[in-house]
């Protein structure tokens, strides 16, 4: 029996493992941080053997009470993942299984890889409508992506950005990504050639390489948890928002939309910048038409549930959502989903997953038009 780890995304610590109803994990840390939760390793050798893993660390992870009604993501051939009970008793996580072959993965999330990244920008990169700026470099010298995705008209269009995975341990917005980058790009799609005639995209589909590989929750290979380095970035800290900054500081930005994933809220939501000084009631309704027109248009987002809105003045400005919504005045957001299930519209067998994230970008994309049709938005 062996689990092993090193592999992109991969994260987990073998304590021991002397017998099957007794492997002991922990969860490794994000380098230079406090900050852990994500998990991804394989099982091998274990075909037909009742196996107990314990996960010792869980109670001190970054959110504990995602680990609560949680449903571990589990995969025989890489490509499917199911879910599968957990239970959470004195701080351990633990998963009991008797595999049904001799190799299975487990993660906290069904993982998107930096080679699937790059297999992802390559697609994109055959459609006349997208091209790419490495805008910058990591730390551990990975490509920061940017792609431009236009109609290539002439007529003025809306600027409209968005950006995903600040936080690597959200695997979740990343296949939001994918699904937004084939929507948008898929030649068949009349809605999508409407859109980019009134809008240009600029997309960031991965903020955090590092982390991703690294198989971190919420940091950068420096230890920085990007979503707070958005006031003044520094180049040998955080040089992924500061590259992305200067970007959109070039181009502008109508449009804001920073893609994330919530560990313990099994919704869909989105946060707004409620909180900035020059917040008001046409800002408010702004946001009010955008979550209530995504909420119309797909039932796995709702709007009862969230995140409190900050009192006028207490914006985050390190944030991206309030850097963006402060500096260019455009409606600016944050989605979340969740790394369990939507509780109004769950699917047990395979919780909140990639082709659910898929489907919901593409509803966020078409709100994004009705967004730019409605009154609020003039
Ligand atoms: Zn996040």
């Amino acid at each position: 029996m062996q689990i092993s780890q090193n592999f992109d995304g991969g994260n987990i610590e073998v304590v021991s493992a002397e017998s099957a109803h007794d492997i002991r994990l922990n969860i490794r840390h994000d380098q230079d941080s406090e900050f852990y939760q994500w998990f991804y390793f394989r099982l091998s050798g274990a075909r037909n053997i009742a196996c107990t893993l314990k996960i010792l660390n869980a109670a001190g992870a970054a959110y504990p009470k995602g680990f609560e009604n949680y449903r571990v993501a589990y995969s025989y051939d890489r490509q499917h993942w199911n879910r599968w009970p957990t239970s959470l008793a004195n701080g351990v996580l633990s998963i009991e299984i008797t595999p049904e072959q001799d190799s299975v993965y487990f993660a906290y999330f069904a993982p998107y890889s930096m080679e699937r990244h790059a297999d992802l920008i390559a697609r994109s990169l055959q459609s006349a409508r997208c091209s790419l700026e490495v805008v910058g470099q990591s730390l551990d010298g990975q490509d920061i992506d940017l792609l431009k995705i236009s109609s290539g008209g002439s007529t003025p269009t809306k600027h409209c950005w968005l950006i995903a995975r600040q936080h690597p341990g959200e695997t979740m917005a990343q296949w939001w990504m994918e699904g937004a980058l084939e929507w948008l790009l898929d030649p068949t799609n009349a809605q999508s050639r409407a859109l980019l005639e009134r809008c240009t995209f600029f997309v960031v589909p991965n903020m955090n390489p590092d982390g991703s590989r690294r198989g971190h929750l919420r940091t950068n290979a420096a230890g920085r948890n990007l979503n707070r380095e958005w006031a003044a970035p520094a180049m040998d800290a955080a040089p992924e928002v500061f590259v992305v900054r200067e970007a959109m500081a070039r181009e502008g930005v109508d449009f804001f939309l920073d893609v994330h994933g919530d560990e313990s809220l099994p919704y869909c939501f989105i946060a707004g910048v409620e909180g900035l000084s020059g917040w008001d009631e046409s800002s408010q309704a702004q946001l009010d038409f955008y979550k209530n027109r995504l909420a119309d248009l797909n039932p796995d987002f709702q709007t009862a549930v969230g995140y409190p809105p900050k009192a006028p003045g207490e914006a985050n400005l390190t944030m991206a959502g309030g850097h963006v919504g402060h500096h260019f005045g455009c409606l600016a957001m944050t989605l979340e989903m969740p790394f369990k299930d939507t509780t109004a519209t769950p699917e047990p067998t395979v919780g909140w997953n990639g082709p659910r994230s898929k489907a919901l970008a593409h509803s966020c994309l078409l709100a994004v038009g009705d967004y730019f049709d409605s009154k609020v938005s003039q």
